[in-house]
């Protein structure tokens, strides 16, 4: 049997997934449970082992989905299991997130807890806002309170004469709601009307919204821009820092919503450029990477591999399925002799050279023809080529190095398929206009993203605008009849970034 588990309350940081501590997202990947509040960016659950189980327990707006005591029992519960449990909260667990409240219950239970502190939204959402809460000249106290007074007046009611008073700058949480009656009450207690107040809705992450306004206008400006929770209020003269500090919002594709298309596991790169960048990005993996239908071709190859001349690599996929399956076939890159090297472009010759293997050649065009002109440099008749890549690949590739008298052996490493993910969150983000951008990356993320937006994407995607990796990829979505309004000109992840950033910031489109 096992003995009693553990629970550590681990504070989430304000949104951005990257403002957890190292030691809270260390306890994650230990947990076996992780308990969780919609304050608590979902991604951070990335950082959990996949078996680990995941529970979510408070709701949008506020209203706890499961009451606080359910959620202490689960706590017990879990502990009691024998389980290593992980009560993930928004921000810092002692501020305002009843982190208290659970672990006296733990303590009580004679359940094993720490607590991890977070880094509090109370001071991080300032700092997104661009609003240092202290200032040499303008500040040198803060005081964060609850805007939210609960009705039955168990809990200690704000001192909302002295905290009027007492100077220096206020943050209010749980406010936006009770902002009219907050202002009200401040000002009737003696602070100036015109006292600078930031309301700022998702702070640190790219919904963030920021309204401003003083201590009599903001409550009717918050409710005029839609503004809801979370949302904090930053109440002082250092509210005006914003002027020269707000960075984040100036960010070149702060708040433009991006649809990245890639497989999961080969986004993460595009999609860290766009965040870097302001953006809010959408992770929308359209098609996995699965096994060939037989290796059998592929193992045939790999048995006579010294007798190539040359092995070409389209894709970075290519390349770790390739290398993997010689070694499962207990050969390696010296079974590979002298033959030289192609590559289609920089991140394929890069997953080479991960494998410390140098290229010999890589295009000056990332495509089929440029890897195609680039070989015919080499004499290349009776040649032989081998060529290990998608199974839907295009022929141009083969039939350009026949013409040039090469003996072409193509092989299947890998097959793309349809991701096979509900489609439903995506078809109402585009119906409600929330999506800017859609990114496609090859042909085939482009095909299966027609067919996930189903028969009526013309209307849904009307408004948005496609950005493609390449020509190839562009003229794949013009051949199911969409419009281009994006195609870089260099046909990498990086080069896609900048067209991107061309046409947002700068309204220049690429793709003709
Ligand atoms: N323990 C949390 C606070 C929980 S109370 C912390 O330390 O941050 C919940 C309140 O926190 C919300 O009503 C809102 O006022 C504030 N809040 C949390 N995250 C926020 C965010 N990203 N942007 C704005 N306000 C936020």
């Amino acid at each position: 049997m096992r003995g009693v588990g553990v629970v550590y309350l681990v504070g989430a940081g304000p949104g951005r997934p990257g403002l957890i501590t190292v030691e809270g997202a260390r306890r994650l990947g230990q947990a076996d449970v992780v308990i969780y509040d919609y304050l608590a960016n979902p991604r951070l659950l990335d950082y959990a082992v996949p078996s680990a189980e995941r529970i979510l327990v408070g709701k949008h707006g506020g209203g706890d989905t499961v009451p606080q005591s359910e959620i202490t029992r689960l706590l017990i519960e879990r502990a009691e299991r024998g389980q290593t449990v992980v009560r993930l909260k928004g921000g810092d667990p002692l501020v305002f997130g009843r982190g208290a409240e659970e672990a006296s219950a733990l303590h009580d239970a004679r359940i094993p807890f720490e607590i991890v502190p977070g880094v509090s939204s109370a001071f991080a959402v300032a700092a997104y806002a661009g609003i240092p809460l202290t200032d040499r000249d303008q500040s040198s106290s803060f005081t964060v309170l609850t805007g939210y007074e609960y009705p039955n007046k168990k809990e200690l009611a704000v001192r909302w004469d002295a905290v009027a008073r007492r100077g220096g700058t206020l943050v209010l949480l749980m406010t936006t709601r009770q902002l009219r009656n907050n202002m009200a009450k401040l000002v009737a207690n003696g602070l100036a009307a015109n006292t600078p107040v930031a309301v700022v809705q998702w702070g640190s992450v790219s919904e963030q919204r920021t309204v401003t306004g003083n201590a009599a206008t903001i409550a009717e400006l918050v409710t005029a821009a839609g503004v809801g929770p979370p949302a904090l209020a930053i109440v002082g003269d250092v509210v005006r820092c914003r002027e020269k500090l707000a960075w984040f919002e100036r960010k070149p594709l702060f708040g433009r919503k991006i649809v990245v298309t890639r497989p999961r596991h080969q986004a993460q790169g595009f999609v860290e450029k766009l965040e870097d960048l302001g953006a809010d990005v959408l992770p929308v993996p359209t098609i996995k990477i699965v096994d060939p239908d037989s290796w059998d071709p592929v193992d045939e190859a790999i048995g006579r591999i010294e007798e190539f001349d040359w092995v070409v690599l389209t894709s970075v996929n290519g390349v770790s399925r390739f290398f993997d399956r010689l070694l499962d076939q207990q050969r390696d890159a010296r079974s590979m002799h002298g033959a030289k090297l192609a590559a289609v472009g920089p991140a394929t010759a890069r997953a080479l050279l991960d494998r410390s293997l140098s290229v010999d050649v890589v295009p000056g065009e990332f495509r089929a023809e440029g890897v195609a002109a680039a070989m015919s440099q080499f004499d290349l008749r009776g040649k032989k080529i081998l060529l290990p890549r998608a199974s839907a690949a295009r022929d141009t590739l083969p039939k350009m190095l026949r013409e040039e008298g090469a003996e072409v052996h193509e092989v299947h490493v890998y097959n793309t398929v349809a991701a096979g993910i509900d489609p439903s969150e995506l078809r109402q983000l585009l119906s409600a206009g929330a999506i800017d951008m859609v990114t496609f990356t090859s042909s085939s993320t482009a095909r299966n993203f027609f067919d996930m937006v189903g028969a009526d994407g013309r209307d849904r995607l009307a408004e948005v605008a496609l950005a493609c990796i390449g020509p190839i990829t562009a003229d794949t979505v013009r051949s199911c009849g969409y419009p281009v309004a994006v195609s870089a000109d260099e046909y990498t992840v990086d080069g896609l970034t900048g067209a991107i950033v061309d046409f947002l910031v700068h309204g220049s489109s690429t793709g003709g």
